[in-house]
């Protein structure tokens, strides 16, 4: 396993790799975007070679970025009004337009930066059908991957099964896959929060090679590229996407343990987005607790 933790990219994308190395990280996910607009960041040649040398240098690998949480691919492809909540409409977009222009923006960025992949929610239907959301979030991203080009993948992350989203289901992440088409360009991101919050019981006993066996039956275990490890704040089958601590939520040490020591997930980066001891995000604590669970769990075996 190669540990890592999403970490605050401000200041300037390079930064990103040496709060990575603080934390002793061997593979690290960024926002490229500024998660809450549009607008992409324009990031400078210098940033971007900075960003590509430190890395190396750090021998950090593989880097992933998480896709700007505005973007539903899901959504209907018109016009809707658009505003800050609550308030009168301020103007008009259409989101599923406006997802696959910034999904392009991520990829391309991606390439340049070097990362193996965009770490993206899979979106939600928004009144249509599901039916219809898939068959748009498949060519969706089939068009951004074929506009930008590159070798920078998109790693569908499962969800903690919230409202109308897509995603919690592995028979959804099959549906949305082959609505892709492009199996090389396309892989998965599993969430340990979201698995244990839709109801696969990772936290029991033999319950992540259970899951994992059906996650290969449905998907397939090789297109599986990334495991975001995080403990759940919310009950099991709550449906709700609520970060703990490592070891402190509903999945627990023991299920921690249990996870951690899966032999099928041994060749996989390892992602924590804890909110951290002092609520700041991924810290020396959670990483050293995930390092010794793994440990733990590998001697269990
Ligand atoms: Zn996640
Ligand atoms: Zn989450």
């Amino acid at each position: 396993m190669r540990f890592g933790a999403h970490v605050s990219s401000s200041g300037g994308i390079s930064k990103a790799i040496g709060r990575g190395a603080e934390l002793g990280c061997e593979s690290l996910q960024v926002f490229t975007h500024n998660p809450r607009t549009w607008k992409p960041i324009n990031h400078s040649d210098d940033e971007i070679a900075a960003f590509r040398a430190l890395a190396a240098e750090q021998g950090m690998s593989p880097l992933v970025s998480h896709g700007l949480y505005l973007m539903n691919l899901g959504a209907p492809d018109r016009e809707v009004p658009t505003g800050p909540p609550g308030k009168p409409a301020v103007g008009t977009r259409n989101i599923h337009r406006s997802s696959i222009e910034s999904l392009v923006q991520h990829l391309v960025i991606g390439d340049a930066l070097g990362l193996e992949g965009v770490v993206l929610h899979v979106g939600s239907s928004k009144g249509s059908t599901e039916d219809e959301a898939i068959a748009r979030i498949g060519a969706g991203i089939a068009e951004a991957l074929e506009t930008a080009g590159g070798t920078c993948g998109v790693h569908l992350e499962n969800t903690a099964g919230a409202g109308d989203t897509i995603g919690r289901t592995f028979a959804q992440l099959r549906a949305v896959a082959d609505a892709v088409g492009r199996p090389e360009r396309l892989g998965f991101c599993l969430d340990t929060q979201h698995l244990f919050a839709s109801g696969y019981p990772v936290h029991e006993p033999g319950g992540i090679d259970r899951v994992l066996d059906e996650f290969d039956r449905v998907v397939g275990i090789d297109r599986l590229r990334c495991l975001h490890l995080n403990d759940s704040k919310t009950a099991f089958g709550s449906n709700r996407d609520r970060h703990e601590n490592i070891g402190d939520g509903g999945i627990g040490e023991a299920g921690m343990r249990s996870i951690l020591g899966c032999p099928a997930l041994q060749d996989l980066p390892v992602i924590l987005e804890v909110p951290g001891i002092e609520g700041t995000g991924p810290d020396l604590e959670n990483m050293a607790r995930a390092r010794r669970l793994h440990e733990e769990g590998l001697a269990a075996r």
